[in-house]
């Protein structure tokens, strides 16, 4: 069984009066974190209305639909891709009715003990519509005896462990919450006098709203008719941001504790240079995510940086296939070398990252088609040995080619002839360069196999993965 995708993205406005517009722009802005599914829920202080479905933003919302989610309070969610339709019954926000009124919740992220949660609560006699770890929370919520929302966000929260960042919506308030390690990025901001959050601040630039700043690992915020208040219930804790949002998965535009991800991926290539140069004539980026390494590469190194590849941003969910079956359809679809700006070169290809293979052995051998004497593969992070249990979807362990072959091994199922990854050490000294780091820590679980949280179910019952959960 394929591991879910747990990727995704949210969005929220307290206060203004085209808050569905905005909440639908928002999350445009922030499509790459989830193609799935997306989803808005709007208050207008006495109900709420939520509109959710299978797709890509522009194609789920029309001005009609978005004209029937009123009110002046909305919060947005998108998730990642995977096949089939089944996954229409985890699609967010997820919206309940209990008995203190309703309640909608967005998250991204990944509890590591939602399993070990909805036993307890099955046991109890609850019953789960989704399999999203994201209800477990729902339920916590619900289940609570405490007089406040606060108060009942916080008790359901401190049972949960791994990474959460949420916006709550009900028909009086906005809640925005981040787990105590930071996992997954949370900003706030503000349009006039209306209060905003996103995933990522890139979505705050598209409605022209003001970053205000992060919300703190651990921070809770609420937002209502009284204004903006700020709780630390957890405690401290180390701070665990994830590496891999300014390595692939955050958008180049967006700015990451004060750092901007455009700058970090850059300085991630000129390090790649100097830790893994190549007598070589050119670099070619792999497109769109490997550009900004492969601009730092080229400036470090002194190679010019060529355009040997062509991305097509128009690849949907399914494509036909003619009959006659093409060699390596996928990849040709979305990717072309460009033969005259290859042939007879020694080129450099700087991608972000390898997860099976796959990619890199196509791109390899379509380059060498196009006539390149020599390929050397230059990736600006380290080895991907372990699965990600905290929101960023990576395949099992066992599938990750770094786990069970050496860079020897890669480089030749690849096809390159050479082979060069960045360290971690170097990874962190691209982040410090670009802004100094001033005591924050970083989950690099991915490379190092450090989990900085435990992984509750996963231990428990000795899966290879969290199996049902995703959200
Ligand atoms: P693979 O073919 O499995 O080795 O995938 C490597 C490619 O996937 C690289 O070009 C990466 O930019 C991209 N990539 C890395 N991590 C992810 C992720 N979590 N989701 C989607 N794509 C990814």
């Amino acid at each position: 069984m394929p591991k879910l995708k747990e990727e995704c993205g949210v969005f929220g406005i307290y206060s203004h009066v085209e808050a569905s517009n905005l909440t639908y722009l928002g999350l445009h802005a922030l499509q790459h974190r989830g193609q799935e599914s997306a989803g808005i829920v709007t208050s207008d202080g006495v109900n709420l209305h939520n509109h959710r479905a299978m797709g890509l933003v522009s194609d789920i919302f029309t001005e009609e639909i978005l004209s029937h989610l009123t009110g002046q309070n909305a919060i947005g969610h998108v998730r990642y891709s995977t096949t089939g339709s089944s996954q229409a019954k985890n699609m967010q926000p997820i919206v309940i009715n209990y008995f203190r009124g309703a309640l909608a919740i967005a998250h991204n992220g990944n509890l590591t003990n939602a399993r070990t949660l909805r036993e307890e609560l099955e046991a109890d006699g609850a019953i789960f519509q989704s399999t999203t770890d994201t209800e477990v929370i729902v339920h916590l919520i619900a289940k609570s005896k405490e007089e406040t929302l606060l108060q009942r966000i916080i008790e359901a929260l401190v049972k949960c462990k791994g990474a959460y960042s949420l916006l709550f919506l009900t028909p009086e308030a906005m809640v925005a919450a981040r787990d105590p390690y930071g996992f997954r990025p949370l900003v706030m901001g503000k349009l006039g006098d209306s209060i905003v959050f996103a995933s990522e601040t890139c979505a705050f630039d598209l409605i022209e709203a003001e970053f205000i700043r992060e919300i703190e690992p651990g921070e809770i915020v609420v937002v209502n008719e009284n204004g903006v208040e700020s709780f630390k219930p957890f405690g401290e804790s180390k701070h665990a941001y994830c590496v891999f949002e300014y390595i692939y998965f955050a958008r180049p535009d967006s700015f990451l504790t004060g750092r901007n991800v455009y700058q970090v991926r850059r300085a991630l290539g000129r390090q790649l240079a100097i830790e893994q140069p190549a007598d070589a004539d050119i670099i070619v980026a792999v497109p769109d995510s490997g550009v900004p390494a492969a601009m730092g590469f080229s400036e470090e190194s002194g190679l010019p940086l060529e355009l040997g590849l062509l991305r097509s941003h128009y690849v949907g969910r399914t494509f036909i296939e003619p009959q006659q079956s093409i060699r390596n359809f996928g990849v040709r679809l979305k990717l072309n070398a460009i033969k005259e700006v290859l042939d007879g070169k020694r080129v450099v290809i700087v991608d972000d990252s390898i997860v099976r293979g796959t990619t890199s052995r196509k791109i390899v051998k379509m380059i060498r088609a196009a006539g390149a004497k020599e390929v050397h593969m230059r990736i600006s992070s380290p080895p991907t040995k372990f699965s990600c249990y905290y929101g960023i979807d990576t395949p099992l362990k066992e599938e990750l080619i770094a786990n069970s072959l050496d860079i020897d091994e890669i480089r030749k199922y690849i096809t390159s002839d050479s082979l060069g990854y960045l360290t971690l050490e170097g990874v962190m000294k691209a982040v410090d360069d670009t802004k100094k780091l001033n005591g924050e820590s970083f989950c690099n679980a991915c490379f190092s196999g450090k989990y900085p949280v435990e992984l509750t179910d996963l231990k428990k019952t000795k899966q290879k993965q969290l199996g049902l959960f995703g959200g």
